[in-house]
């Protein structure tokens, strides 16, 4: 039977896969949704209760079936995989999701036709990579949902700082989603105005330095303690494949901190990471070379060359 389009496949139905599930249901994006995971079960549980809310949302298609079910798939996104336990880090789950992917990519990608893949399953960064790899796809096809959740989480602190609506400052979380993040404060704004400069002048809150550095290390911590509270997070990383596959699906060229392949960016090579790239219809279109500081450069390397050292164990 023909698709309907968009079509997007969702690899992986649990905490995450399920609200991305929910949340595009409700954006009316796509027109028809494919849910795939191992426990079958669990995914048509699921499918019946998204279903049951399509006359109160948006005419959408939503189903369960096998990889095949991702011939004609605008974008697939990949959820499947062990999540973080209470104080695991997401480089500790590599061994167990490099194995599930070594097993599903090569299932997913004979079916991929011209989809893009979005790598969501932590370390993303690691998982893109190995997408990559065992795809075979061209580098602008595999994109890892990398720091977009960071940069989100980033934005929505300061603007309770600096009581500001978040979507106007511009400023990203690059680097691993992970333990060696980084904040791009040298090319923060708010307004069109320097970060440090707005919070003095304009939010009165003085030299804002040792402030800001207390948020980052509550974006960066932010995930560990919603899954001490909570056991997972779902719903910021939902809305963040929405926003992304949003602008995939509408050509929207949104700069989003996703994570891609680099060539020679700041002398490195061969590693997915996330800087801020423009995401359209063909995924990553390009990434841009920010103005780092010599600082915010060493902090960059450091973080690829420790995702470099991880990819250098696993066998690809
Ligand atoms: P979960 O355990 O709730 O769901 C994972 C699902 O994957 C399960 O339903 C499981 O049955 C399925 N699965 C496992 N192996 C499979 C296979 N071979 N084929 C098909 N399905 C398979 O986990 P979750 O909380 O939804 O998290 C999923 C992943 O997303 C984790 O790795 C988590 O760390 C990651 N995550 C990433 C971000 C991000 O910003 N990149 C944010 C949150 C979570």
């Amino acid at each position: 039977m023909e698709s309907l389009k968009p079509k997007i496949a969702i690899i992986g139905v649990g905490n995450v896969g399920s609200t991305f599930a929910f949340s595009l249901m409700i954006s009316g994006l796509a027109r028809e949704i494919v849910l795939i995971d191992k426990n079958e079960i669990l995914a048509k549980g699921e499918c019946m209760d998204l279903n049951h809310g399509v006359s109160l949302s948006h005419p959408t298609k939503i189903y369960t079936a096998g990889f095949e079910s991702c011939e004609d798939a605008d974008i697939i996104v990949i959820t499947a995989g062990a999540n973080q336990k209470p104080g695991q880090s997401r480089t500790d789950l590599t061994k167990a999701n490099v194995a599930i992917f070594k097993e599903i990519i090569p299932a997913i990608s004979k079916h991929a036709g011209n989809a893009i893949l979005l790598v969501v399953t932590n370390p993303v960064d690691i998982l893109t990579y190995v997408t990559l790899k065992l795809s075979g796809l061209p580098a602008n096809r595999v994109i890892g949902s990398g720091t977009v959740l960071d940069t989100a989480r980033l934005k929505y602190m300061i603007s309770e700082y600096c009581n500001v609506d978040p979507t106007n400052i511009h400023a990203y979380i690059i680097g691993e989603h992970g333990d060696t993040e980084l904040p791009v404060w040298s090319n923060a704004t708010i307004g069109g105005m320097d970060i440090e400069t707005y919070c003095a002048d304009y939010a009165g809150l003085g030299d804002a330095k040792s402030d800001l550095a207390e948020i980052f290390m509550k974006v960066k911590n932010a995930a560990y303690q919603i899954i001490q509270a909570k056991g997972a997070t779902n719903y910021s990383i939902a809305l963040a494949l929405v926003k992304i596959t949003k602008s995939i699906l509408r050509n929207e060229n949104s700069i989003l901190p996703v994570s891609t392949l680099i060539t020679d960016y700041f002398g490195i090579n061969n590693v997915c990471i996330s800087i801020p790239s423009v995401v359209n219809i063909n995924g990553v279109q390009q990434y841009l070379k920010l103005d780092l500081s010599g600082q915010e450069q060493e902090l960059f390397k450091n973080s690829a060359n420790a995702l470099k050292n991880i990819i250098k164990t696993i066998g690809i």
